[in-house]
């Protein structure tokens, strides 16, 4: 069996700096850095796993010196901390990490070592000098290193070659509320079908089919602010074009590639909220998970519709709408059929209310998320069971839909 003491005897016949050498025993003793480890493996004649303590560094103990391993990587750390700290400016930022790729030869010079001497308490040459550039970015900046989701993932690249940082900068998620006061507006941006987005007579040259949407009246002023590459709109369900929504709908908006993270919410909610088309609520800064989360909640909604039906029908016969509680069973509706799979969905409507108006009805129904509503008023040529239509046996037709409530 492999002891500490063996290990070390024989890999002082490799010509290894104190980093280097005592990275391969990293794993024992707390509190010490490698370079510390390596210089205690030198002194003590009897090593074993219980000698990596504060009192064994010789007062002599150095960084640096002559290796076969690491390429003298440990000589540059201000260097490529100077990098860092430099691409880091242009952006405001909390937390970083730091990824690192070594030069090849060093990779290629430890992958040998541990395959001679073993794995046993080693630590990767790369996770010691990420953790090491982390510390002085740290202590330079004041930032926070964070392994889970950092804003900026900064990857040193060490091959003598390339010699640079790459930054990955990860997106900011702003979460909040709206409501949609316009039956003339699509939640996002919808491209023309005609030109798909490039500009033609059709469009007005505009490459969309609406000249807004709640995603951009939402995404402009956090663009701008943050100077976002791109925005991507997370929207906890949809309502068609034509729907309002008073029920105050979730929703993230996915910033890429922000420079600056710091922002005044309070007044951008102000400024959306200039749109006389939406508002919005509760605006603050998102986290990843809830992307997901919004988009899953499969909330129940209540909606409120106008309803148009093709002869007056009495006012008693309407007691038979109470039908269209419980199960219904709706294929996927003609309107969207081109871009929707064929197929039956099941839901549930919890509640129907009703009232006679000179030209048909209002309804108020309360129901399960992804219900059609104007199919279960119109019947859809009987591809939607019960309706309104089926069920008063006249044509009935939904000419204005609101979202009047969202369960959160
Ligand atoms: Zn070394
Ligand atoms: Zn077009």
């Amino acid at each position: 069996m492999q002891t500490v003491k063996r290990k070390r005897d024989r890999l002082l016949e490799e010509n290894l700096c104190d980093h280097c050498l005592g990275r391969q025993f990293a794993k024992l003793g707390h509190g010490l850095e490698n370079w510390e480890r390596g210089a205690i493996a030198r002194r003590i004649e009897d090593l074993d796993e219980d000698s990596f303590i504060r009192d064994n560094i010789p007062e002599t103990a150095e960084e640096g010196g002559e290796c076969g391993i690491c390429n003298g990587v440990f000589e540059k750390l201000e260097h490529w901390t100077d990098l860092v700290v430099n691409s880091f400016r242009r952006y405001e930022l909390d937390t970083f990490l730091i990824g690192i790729r070594p030069p090849p030869e060093a990779v290629d010079a430890e992958d040998e070592l541990w395959e001679e001497y073993g794995i046993e308490w080693v630590e990767p040459l790369k996770t010691e000098l990420s953790r090491l550039i982390g510390k002085r970015v740290h202590d330079r900046t004041g930032l926070e290193v964070d392994f889970k989701r950092p804003d900026i993932n900064a990857v040193i690249e060490m091959d003598e070659n390339k010699d640079r940082v790459e930054l990955q900068v990860n997106s900011m998620l702003i979460y909040g509320q709206y409501n949609k006061y316009s039956r003339e507006l699509p939640q996002t941006v919808w491209h023309c079908r005609n030109c798909r987005g490039g500009g033609c007579d059709e469009c007005d040259f505009t490459g969309k089919n609406y000249h807004t949407s709640i995603q951009e009246e939402i995404q402009e002023p956090f663009k701008r602010e943050t100077k976002s590459i791109e925005a991507k709109f997370h929207g906890g369900g949809r309502e068609d074009v034509d729907a309002r929504c008073f029920g105050r709908r979730e929703f993230l908006l996915e910033l890429v590639e922000p420079l600056n993270r710091d922002l005044d919410l309070e007044q951008l909610q102000e400024e959306v909220n200039e749109s006389d088309m939406i508002e919005v609520y509760n605006i603050r800064y998102g986290e990843k998970d809830e992307v997901e989360e919004v988009k899953n909640k499969h909330a129940d909604k209540m909606y409120r519709a106008d309803v148009e039906l093709s002869e007056e029908v009495e006012k008693d016969d309407l007691e038979v709408l109470e039908k269209l509680k419980g199960v219904v069973e709706q294929r996927t509706p003609q309107r969207v059929e081109h871009r929707r799979a064929d197929k039956v969905r099941k839901r549930e409507v919890h509640r129907v209310y009703w009232e006679k108006k000179d030209e048909g009805l209002e309804l108020v129904i309360k129901a399960e998320a992804g219900t059609y509503i104007k199919e279960l008023i119109s019947g859809d040529d009987g591809r939607a069971e019960p309706s309104v239509s089926g069920l008063l046996g006249v044509e009935a037709v939904c000419t204005a839909l609101d979202v009047v409530d969202i369960e959160k």
